[in-house]
């Protein structure tokens, strides 16, 4: 059985991400798909949060898991039987960091593969950031995020 592991902020999962983790779901057994507790940077949503939005956009896949960790993904890969880790290339941009982590994590372990996968154009554009950015200055965000996300935002900051 083929386990990938998806890691990221995913503060707030985005249609982006959705559509990197339905391609890999077609691609291996099971994806795992696990929010990365960052002590060192304070997020938007609590970690609980992200992972329970995420949950309620993915609940019709049945080869997806939605989890949190800390530490080395490397380390939660070896636990959870994963061989594959899972990242999305949006830009030329991304890829400095990206190849960066992905010779670092085989350094660790060569074991465990990256997988870069690429979003449908019309989500390319689409980052947790960008979308905090338009829904702080009153923007719309539907188009760019699961229904989950759009409710729970709009219902928490209406308070
Ligand atoms: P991190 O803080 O680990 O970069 P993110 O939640 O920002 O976490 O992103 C997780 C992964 O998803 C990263 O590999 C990122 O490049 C990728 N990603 C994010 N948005 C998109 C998108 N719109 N298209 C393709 N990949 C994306």
């Amino acid at each position: 059985m083929k386990i990938a592991i998806y890691p990221g902020s995913f503060d707030p999962v985005t249609n982006g991400h959705l559509d990197i983790l339905k391609t890999a779901s077609g691609i291996f057994d099971k994806v795992i798909i696990a929010v990365a507790h960052n002590s060192e940077k304070l997020g938007f949503l609590p970690v609980e949060t992200r992972v329970k939005l995420i949950k309620e956009s993915v609940k019709d896949i049945d080869n997806i898991e939605v989890d949190s960790f800390e530490g080395l993904t490397i380390n939660y890969a070896h636990k959870k039987g994963a061989t594959v880790l899972i990242r999305g290339l949006r830009a030329v941009s991304d890829f400095e960091y990206e190849m960066q982590l992905s010779q670092a994590n085989s350094a660790l372990d060569s074991d465990v593969k990256t997988v870069f996968l690429t979003t449908k154009p019309k989500y390319n554009f689409i980052s947790s950031s960008t979308i905090k950015e338009i829904f702080i200055n009153k923007g719309d965000i539907s188009k760019f995020v699961p229904e989950a996300v759009f409710e729970y935002l709009t219902k928490v900051y209406k308070k």
